[in-house]
């Protein structure tokens, strides 16, 4: 049977085009269109798949595929073989405090992570801290810094001068889930590898990192697929 009679049959039976479930807003033709529609929408939405920003986030408590989870509060991050049931972070943290090993594994509640300041303290701004201890994002920090006179932190978030930012749009880079908060829609890791990618020659189309990898040393998300798979000939040039 050739691809064009393969169409023409799916086309025939119908439903073949049901595969918004897994990619929304693709058209798809062929064995990927049948294929796609072949996939369970419950077993997708089951194992964290969205069809719109094309992501897959394992849910942590699954039975299947899920993951053994950090004992601390308010951490997500996945347990450290032999640490007692936290990851490595929280057991630096809590051994800080004074807690022994033998004491981390033993106590049934352990002291609960340090609420996280995630957005900027500028009123209505929409930006991320740009680190856990931050206050505020990138740019009021920079603006801050470049304010004459050294004002206090109070007088810089109550001066009306002092705009909110919209928030950034993720970056351009496929398998990234970071936000895009350098220039060229990147976000700051794939801006450098980008540079460095330009500086020595490695780069494709003018503007256009290579396909990366995804951010480093992040569990869960995952996006890696183009929008419409290639067929084979495509690759024959
Ligand atoms: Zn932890
Ligand atoms: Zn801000
Ligand atoms: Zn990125």
């Amino acid at each position: 049977m050739t691809a064009a009679a393969t169409v023409r049959t799916l086309a025939a039976t119908g439903g073949a085009a049901d595969y918004g479930h897994v990619l929304a807003g693709v058209e798809l033709d062929g064995p990927a269109q049948r294929l796609a529609a072949l996939l369970d929408p419950s077993f997708l939405s089951e194992a964290g798949w969205d069809p719109a920003g094309r992501v897959l986030s394992l849910p942590a408590g699954h039975r299947l595929l899920g993951r053994a989870v950090c004992r601390a509060g308010g951490c997500a991050t996945t347990q450290h073989t032999g640490l007692g049931g936290v990851c490595h972070r929280c057991f630096t943290r809590l051994t800080g405090q004074g807690m022994t090993a033998e004491q981390i594994a033993g106590s049934p509640q352990l002291p609960a992570l340090p609420a996280r300041v995630t957005r900027c303290a500028v009123p209505g701004c929409q930006r991320e801290a740009t680190v856990t201890q931050a206050i505020m994002c990138q740019s009021h920090v920079r603006q801050f810094r470049q304010r004459a006179g050294g004002p206090a932190i109070g007088q810089f978030l109550a001066d009306p001068r002092v705009r909110p930012l919209p928030p950034f749009s993720p970056c351009a880079v496929a398998a990234c889930t970071r936000a895009a908060d350098s220039a060229r829609g990147y976000c700051n890791t794939h801006y450098q590898r980008w540079r460095v990618a330009a500086k020595t020659g490695r780069r494709g189309r003018a503007g256009q990192p290579a396909r990366a990898a995804a951010a480093g040393g992040r569990a869960g998300p995952v996006r890696g697929l183009p929008a419409r798979p290639r067929r084979r000939e495509d690759h024959r040039h």
